[in-house]
């Protein structure tokens, strides 16, 4: 017993000791940390506690007073209250005379006069103390930096340690599933494409607007393929110094070849990635312009028979890319993850909804076709708002009620980012687009249409159709640009027909139109009037190493009027023919558009269908 008393005494020092800092830790905690939560008082009501004799203690900060009372009645502490440092150069005299403690400064140098009387007037030694602190942590912190100086950043997820995710979690992108569907396989079972003496890929882009499920994506094939993920965002790689850039990449790939098979994520490649031709020549241009090269070299340096290491990577802006990354054997494979359409949404919703607890009165198509032109995220963020609404006001589900604000709220955090459609504008959308659909449908040189859709893009695009792959053309005659020309005006005559006026959304069609028939004049000599001349210069470089493709030849007052005057024939009269087609065939235009407001996407085989039924205006 003596002896276990005796060998417990030093302990007993030691645990005292800690027990008084972090005793006068905890007593100090609301004068230099103050909250915002403490009532704030007047200065006047201050000064009148101070000159009563009631404050115990009081912290003064730069942009805050704060002082705790003496204890009243039964109550062993006093409130702790705040009031707003008023340039007051009496305080410290009062305060003393008081003799009310003045228990810390915090930091920032004294603007003014009176704190810097109040600082000279405090013993220094808690400021003395403080900071030695603050540098041991500073110098910590630097330690811990330093070390990982070079080391790749990448977060890793390896399988097995954190949540799985797989296909199952990613909803409305079944197409790119699909086509990720093979790196699965390959990440799976590399050697059955080795030994057949295919080539494995080794870099797939994912191209879509933010928070449309890209980096969600990439998890998911790592979490179906069952293989460790490792993920870093391209602007991390380039910062700090030069030349750690390109140290992160061989950092995180010889970290990943350990771990292989394995897919290693880039997110925001365009950060490095980014045209060379593109910009000027600065000091952090060639950070990028090494790092870039690190990554390139990376990619191309693990070939057949080596680790399986996978590279995803996310962008926005493919076309803003160095064409030294999208070469075979790179990011050679590229993936488009959209926003959702109507469909798509609904899957999501359901994804998210089945985490929160819905009232009886919840319809999820309602909310799908509300929400035109959300990506994933905003829609999980949307089933979140509308959560956390029902959750303020005490109720046990969410209700349709919530969601509709939730839709209002997370709209204006939107419409900075991107277009979120109203009803009217989505009813003028869908019948510009079908009206590029219909008349080029039915011209034999239109433009054939395989999808139309009334989804917005992040390009600003309201609506969209996609032109059917042709087979390559290297000739067209006039007839098929005067039909190129009617279907690119087929939106707007569909807008002056259905809503007896046009809006600011075809001017795009319309610039695209104007230049293809001024083309047809001045290029290809196909005006009667002009002539067989080519009244622009062929695109030669000139001095200033522009293309001089704007040029034109020095034209003569009458030859430049009769240039306008055809010009504006062409696109008239293809025009016409484009109200004449959509004048015929106005029923199915009601019925595709209203169908498309329904779905937003139309393509396939539904929408040929629907292009079968036009009729040809001679009918
Ligand atoms: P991106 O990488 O394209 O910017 P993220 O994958 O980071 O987008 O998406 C952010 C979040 O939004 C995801 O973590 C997920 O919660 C949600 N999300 C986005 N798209 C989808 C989707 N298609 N299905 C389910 N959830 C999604
Ligand atoms: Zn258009």
């Amino acid at each position: 017993m003596t002896i276990k008393k005796k060998s417990s005494q030093l302990p007993f020092k030691k645990i005292g000791i800690s027990l008084l800092i972090i005793a006068s830790l905890v007593l100090l905690y609301p004068l230099v940390r103050p909250r915002p939560q403490l009532r704030r008082v007047p200065y006047s009501f201050f000064l009148l506690q101070v000159k009563a004799g009631k404050v115990e203690s009081v912290g003064v900060s730069e942009n805050l007073i704060v002082f705790q009372l003496k204890p009243e009645g039964n109550s062993k502490q006093g409130v702790v209250l705040s009031t707003p440092p008023i340039e007051d150069l009496e305080l410290p005299e009062r305060l003393e005379k008081q003799g009310v403690k003045v228990q810390f400064i915090y930091t920032p140098p004294p603007k003014n006069k009176w704190l810097g009387t109040l600082l000279s007037w405090i013993v220094p030694s808690l400021i003395v103390v403080g900071g030695f602190q603050y540098l041991r942590n500073r110098e910590n912190s630097q330690d811990k930096q330093s070390l990982a100086f070079g080391k790749s950043k990448a977060k890793v997820y390896i399988e097995g340690q954190s949540e799985k995710i797989t296909f199952a979690d990613v909803a409305g992108v079944e197409e790119a599933k699909v086509e990720l569907q093979e790196i699965v396989e390959f990440l799976k079972n590399p050697d059955r494409f080795t030994q057949i003496g295919a080539r494995i890929p080794k870099g797939v882009l994912l191209v879509g607007p933010p928070g449309t499920g890209k980096t969600l994506l990439a998890k998911a094939v790592a979490g179906e393929a069952g293989v460790s993920f490792f993920s870093i965002s391209a602007s991390e790689f380039v910062e700090l110094f030069v030349g750690t850039g390109a140290a992160r990449v061989r950092d995180l790939f010889e970290q990943a070849k350990q771990k292989a098979p394995c897919i290693i994520f880039i997110d925001e490649l365009d950060a490095i990635g980014k045209s060379r031709n593109s910009g000027a020549t600065s000091g952090s241009n060639d950070e990028r312009e090494q790092t870039l090269n690190q990554l390139l070299t990376e990619m191309d340096g693990f070939g057949v028979g080596d680790a399986t290491v996978i590279v995803l990577a996310a962008t926005n802006r493919p076309e803003a890319l160095d064409a030294a990354l999208l070469r075979p054997g790179r990011f050679d494979r590229q993936v488009l993850v959209d926003r959702p359409d109507f469909d798509g949404r609904l899957k999501i919703l359901e994804v998210y909804a089945r985490k929160v607890k819905l009232g009886e009165d919840i319809n999820l198509k309602e909310i799908a076709t509300q929400t035109s032109g959300f990506a994933g995220a905003d829609l999980a963020n949307l089933v979140n708002e509308a959560a956390l609404l029902a959750a303020r006001e005490r109720r046990t589900t969410v209700s349709q009620r919530d969601f509709k604000e939730a839709i209002e709220r997370v709209i204006i955090g939107l419409e900075r980012k991107s277009r979120v459609l109203s009803e009217k504008e989505k009813k003028i959308v869908a019948y510009h687009e079908v009206g590029h659909a219909l008349v080029g449908a039915l011209m034999p040189g239109g433009t054939k249409v395989a999808k139309i859709s009334i989804v917005p893009r992040g390009s600003g695009a309201l609506g969209y159709m996609l032109a059917m792959p042709e087979e390559d053309r290297f000739l067209l005659d006039e007839a098929d640009l005067r039909d190129k020309i009617a279907t690119l005006l087929g939106g707007r005559a569909a807008e002056a027909i259905i809503f007896g006026k046009v809006t600011t959304g075809a001017s795009d069609d319309l610039q695209r139109a104007t230049n293809l028939a001024e083309r047809m004049v001045t290029s290809y000599g196909m005006s009667r009037v002009l002539g067989p001349l080519a009244y622009d210069r062929a695109p030669t470089n000139n001095f200033l190493g522009n293309e001089g493709g704007n040029l034109r030849r020095a034209l003569s007052e009458k030859t430049a009027e009769a240039i306008d005057v055809e010009v504006k024939e062409i696109v008239e009269r293809a025009y016409e023919q484009a109200l004449e087609i959509l004048k015929v065939n106005r029923e199915l235009l009601e019925e595709i558009a209203q169908q498309l407001m329904k779905t937003e996407v139309i393509e396939g085989e539904a929408l040929q269908t629907y292009l079968a039924r036009t009729r040809s205006v001679s009918q």
